[in-house]
């Protein structure tokens, strides 16, 4: 039988904008060394927006067509941005065929003839898309700035680059600062790159970062600190953060997340607000403490 104190403590959850799906999260809460976050749409708001755009061989607008042509294709999140953008400068979008997805990394589509890639830089270098120095110079810029780099390969060059970034939810800073006073150790995981995995860290006060992770490695990730001894929460969102969740010994999800994710969380953070995480590993040791 549940103890009294775990069912009063999961309504007292339920007041606090938590949905603990069993005792049992809200038990092992209590004994949590470590949290882990995916970066974006659980530390940033998930919406991000195209902020910088370099047209190095082709007008700006005939970018921002040819990427829209491809991007329309994708749910991505950058995606979606590509494609709002494009629609607002009112720029014709052409048709796209052969439209391919490389999770993790990139999207390609054959536009009016002409193979477009739109990815990372190791995406469009491994399909022979050379990055030009002066590029390389830029792409570090933007991504110190905290924004995504988004390159877009055209033929067989470098055709020009679209600047993505993310606002931090307005609680973010304070969740990761009243956790580490907790004595949780914070880490970040993202698909993102490195420079701008680290940029977004410094701003909310992560040390630990691990960047470039492919959506099948965040469970390693997590099982990786389990291994060491600690034990995890893992708190995240999307599709891709699914095996996470059930790895981590509490999984923690976004409530405006994917279903995938919500189905996969032992918590779930109904109003998206990190400083529920907080409360959730509070309301555990006062109830914890309340049963021994
Ligand atoms: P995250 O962990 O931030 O959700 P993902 O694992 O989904 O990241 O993607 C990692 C990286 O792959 C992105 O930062 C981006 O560089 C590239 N990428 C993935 N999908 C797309 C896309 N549709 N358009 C452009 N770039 C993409
Ligand atoms: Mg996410």
């Amino acid at each position: 039988a549940t103890p009294t104190a775990v069912t009063v403590g999961i309504g007292r959850g339920a007041e606090l904008g938590l949905l603990i799906r069993n005792g049992e999260a809200l038990e092992v809460s209590e004994k949590l060394t470590a949290i882990v976050f995916d970066k974006t749409g659980t530390l940033t708001r998930g919406k991000p927006d195209v902020t910088d755009i370099v047209a190095l061989t082709v007008p700006e607008d005939r970018l921002l067509a040819v990427a829209a042509a491809v991007e329309h294709n994708s749910q991505h999140p950058l995606a979606e941005a590509v494609v709002r953008r494009a629609e607002s400068a009112g720029v014709g979008v052409p048709a796209s065929e052969w439209f391919t997805t490389f999770g993790g990394r990139g999207v390609s589509a054959v536009v009016e003839g002409d193979e477009v890639l739109i990815g990372n830089q190791p995406f469009l270098e491994e399909h022979g898309i050379p990055v030009p120095p002066v590029a390389e110079d830029r792409i570090a810029a933007l991504q110190d700035e905290g924004k995504t780099a988004v390159l877009v390969g055209a033929g067989a060059g470098l055709a020009g680059i679209l600047a993505i970034a993310d606002t931090l939810k307005p609680t973010t800073k304070s969740a990761i600062a009243e956790l580490k006073r907790m004595g949780l150790s914070v880490t970040m995981i993202t698909g993102d790159n490195e420079r701008t995995a680290n940029a977004i860290a410094r701003e909310v006060g992560i040390d630990d970062v691990h960047a470039g992770v492919l959506p099948q490695e965040k469970a390693q990730e997590v099982r990786a600190l389990q291994e060491r001894g600690e034990v995890v929460a893992f708190v995240g969102d999307g599709i891709n953060d699914a095996p996470a969740l059930a790895q981590a010994d509490v999984g923690i999800a976004i409530g405006s997340g994917t279903d995938v994710a919500i189905e996969s969380g032992d918590i779930v953070l109904i109003r998206d607000d990190l400083v529920d995480a907080v409360a959730a590993v509070e309301l555990s040791r006062k109830v914890m403490s309340r049963i021994k």
